[in-house]
């Protein structure tokens, strides 16, 4: 494995080989923070079993939009959640996000099966009285109070539920990095490895994100490019 450190702007997610006063991309003062990176060895190996298929044969897409029963996440997801789609439920700290996902996830757990919900902010017993709270009790409602995204990646592999939630973004954080939970190399990375389930597997997952003071989320540019739509519940969804 080979070390490198770059310099990675915590507001956008520029990266520089040495550290910068300025920003060149955003114009941030001082938002360069040292991370190393660990390369482990990218040689591609043949996995996957998708197989080329002639188009005339790839079976046509019929529109599955699971409704979550909550009438505003609804709206903004277009109807209802689309099997392997990756969202952003972004928010201030203390808007509701936990809130309306914990009764999403109940309701969809009732009809659809088991779903997973990672909780790496709130201990299990946090979330479970949450949930009485909110009346999400249900047996298929499987809570994971978790950090590694590893061990994250590996329960959703073995459980494959129906949909899953992970609480927050900011908390997860991947061992292939040194930089801390939360800074930009860690959210790009669990985002990308996430979605890659989300693809590869067809379970919708839900991140949720607090948004900084300054109105990023984890540095602004980070997720935008990488996610189906990002819901702010105070009543500004932006799609991307
Ligand atoms: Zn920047």
């Amino acid at each position: 494995m080979k070390q490198k450190t770059i310099f990675t702007c915590q507001k956008c997610g520029s990266q520089s080989p040495k550290w910068l006063g300025k920003c060149p991309d955003c114009g941030a003062w001082n938002s360069m923070a040292e991370e190393t990176v660990v390369k482990t060895s990218h040689s591609v190996r043949p996995t996957g079993s998708a197989q080329p298929v002639p188009i005339c044969d790839v079976p046509p897409q019929t529109e599955t939009r699971r409704p979550t029963g909550i009438g505003e996440l609804d709206r903004v997801l277009g109807g209802g959640i689309v099997p392997g789609s990756l969202v952003l439920i972004g928010g201030d700290p203390g808007i509701g996000k936990s809130t309306l996902l914990l009764q999403a996830m109940h309701t969809l757990a009732e009809e659809a099966g088991k779903v997973l919900y990672v909780s790496g902010e709130e201990s299990a017993s946090q979330t479970r009285l949450r949930g009485e709270r909110l009346g999400a009790s249900s047996k298929n409602l499987l809570i994971l109070a978790e950090n590694s995204l590893e061990a994250i990646l590996s329960q959703a592999a073995h459980l494959k539920p129906a949909a899953m939630v992970v609480d927050s973004i900011q908390t997860v954080w991947t061992s292939a990095l040194e930089s801390a939970p939360g800074s930009v190399s860690q959210v790009r990375e669990s985002a990308g490895k996430l979605m890659l389930l989300a693809k590869g597997s067809d379970i919708p997952i839900f991140i949720v994100g607090h948004v900084t003071k300054d109105g990023s989320i984890a540095g602004p540019r980070v997720l935008e490019h990488m996610v189906g739509s990002v819901y702010i519940p105070n009543g500004l969804p932006c799609m991307y």
